[in-house]
């Protein structure tokens, strides 16, 4: 099990990882930004985006209740951002097993998907919007317009 030195969201908040374009969100009890290119992963779906709690807690079982409704409104204003960029539906998931670290995927369906393509393969499809920095970073700026206007 990961400890807040070697969980990758906590790296993630603290700058060890490069996040292209930065934080979307960044309050007192949440972070929120766009899945980052990494080594095993060099071209992220564009707007997938990670909602994270600012301690590093498993789930949101362990959230106080301002924890837990700064994380809802985080989810909300994100979601938003995706679906003034285009968005047809954003997704969500928490599931875990990859850091024991509370961290909501925001995965967007844009509106070139094909009808027949499932919500959990939205990103995995040929003509899939994928990007490495410089997009993810471009996107990063445009929804972070989308906040600021809002
Ligand atoms: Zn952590």
């Amino acid at each position: 099990m990961d400890d807040a030195t070697t969980c990758l969201v906590c790296r993630e908040h603290s700058g060890d990882v490069a996040l292209p374009g930065g934080f979307l969100l960044d309050n007192r009890h949440v972070v929120a930004f766009h899945c980052p290119p990494l080594p095993d992963h060099e071209r992220p779906y564009l707007g997938y985006l990670f909602v994270t709690s600012r301690r590093h807690v498993p789930s949101f079982a362990e959230l106080a209740s301002i924890e837990a409704a700064a994380m809802g409104e985080a989810i909300g204003v994100a979601s938003a951002a995706l679906k003034s960029e285009g968005a047809e539906r954003v997704y969500l998931a928490t599931i875990g097993h990859g850091a024991s670290h509370l961290h909501v995927h925001l995965i967007p369906r844009w509106p070139e998907t094909p009808a027949d393509i499932p919500w959990m393969r939205v990103d995995e499809w040929e003509g899939a919007r994928r990007g490495g920095a410089e997009e993810v970073e471009a996107m990063t700026r445009r929804l972070r317009t989308h906040i600021e206007v809002e």
